[in-house]
């Protein structure tokens, strides 16, 4: 049975260490215990990886971790870079593909492709972003728009397609026109979208697909997120803007609990 997970993706955001360890203490003070169908992870900057990690190592039922970049290479003189094997040791997930990364850093297909093996290689879980530019969405039918992101999500699996890998890994449906602007795609189209992908993932790598966690990515927020998890192949959401404050974001992973049916007793958890 696939999880309904919750990721935070909180960008070039919070200015200090101490700001990072408060929201994520104060998110995992509101969020213990979690059930073992649900997964959250917090995705802070690098820098504060270890503020964010729980002192203990992840406990089950506990919030995860992930890093927002890596390099696909796993040492050497790559300066300012950060290996998946650097970010495993602190984290169990990476963003890979962000549509920020590509517009923004000029991440092709192809680096896309082996940052996720290089993810899969360290023992970190890739969430492989995809997700079309509004100019194709404009341009064309909805069957262009599908083209592109079936196209993204095989280019991004290129290296690992053909061997094991593909169990860990997380796809976060994206579509650019809806990132950080308000304008959440609707629950119809994330759905047709993400059929389509897990459809297209099961031609490619057959029952795989079935447990490939698919996440919405899009201006998600509190009052939003159960039409998206009450969909039958939206597993979840990839959060920016909103997971930024720690009631908003705790809104997010209670409601997509209680859309998916998922009983969820604890309050809050014990102090400190
Ligand atoms: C994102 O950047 O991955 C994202 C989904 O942002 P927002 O929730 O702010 O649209």
């Amino acid at each position: 049975m696939r999880k309904t997970m919750i990721v935070a993706n909180w960008k070039m955001n919070i200015a200090t260490s101490r700001d990072a360890e408060r929201l994520s203490s104060e998110i995992g003070r509101a969020l213990w215990k979690l059930p073992e169908e649900v997964e959250v992870a917090l995705c802070p900057p690098a820098l504060w990886l270890q503020a964010v990690r729980p002192k203990r190592g992840r406990a089950p039922g506990g919030i995860s971790v992930g890093a927002q970049n890596i390099h696909p290479e796993v040492s050497g003189a790559f300066t300012g870079e950060m290996s998946a094997e650097m970010a495993s040791d602190l984290g169990e997930y990476v963003i890979v593909g962000h549509s920020e990364r590509r517009a923004l850093f000029g991440e092709t297909d192809d680096l896309v492709a082996a940052k996720v093996a290089a993810a899969v290689r360290a023992g970190l879980s890739p969430i492989l972003c995809v997700g079309e530019p509004e100019s194709v969405r404009d341009a064309g039918d909805a069957g262009d728009a599908e083209r592109y992101v079936a196209a993204q999500l095989d280019a991004g699996l290129a290296s690992i397609a053909s061997g094991k890998g593909l169990n860990c890994v997380v796809v976060a449906y994206e579509p650019v026109w809806a990132i950080g602007t308000g304008r959440a795609a609707t629950p119809e189209l994330a759905q047709d979208m993400i059929g389509g992908l897990r459809e297209s993932l099961r031609a490619r790598a057959g029952a795989v697909a079935d447990e490939t966690p698919f996440l919405y990515g899009g201006s998600v927020n509190a009052d939003n997120i159960a039409d998206y998890v009450e969909r039958p192949d939206v597993d979840g959401a990839l959060v920016g803007s909103a997971s930024l404050d720690a009631e908003s974001f705790v809104a997010i992973v209670r409601g997509a609990m209680r859309a998916a049916g998922i009983r969820y007793l604890p309050e809050s958890g014990p102090a400190g």
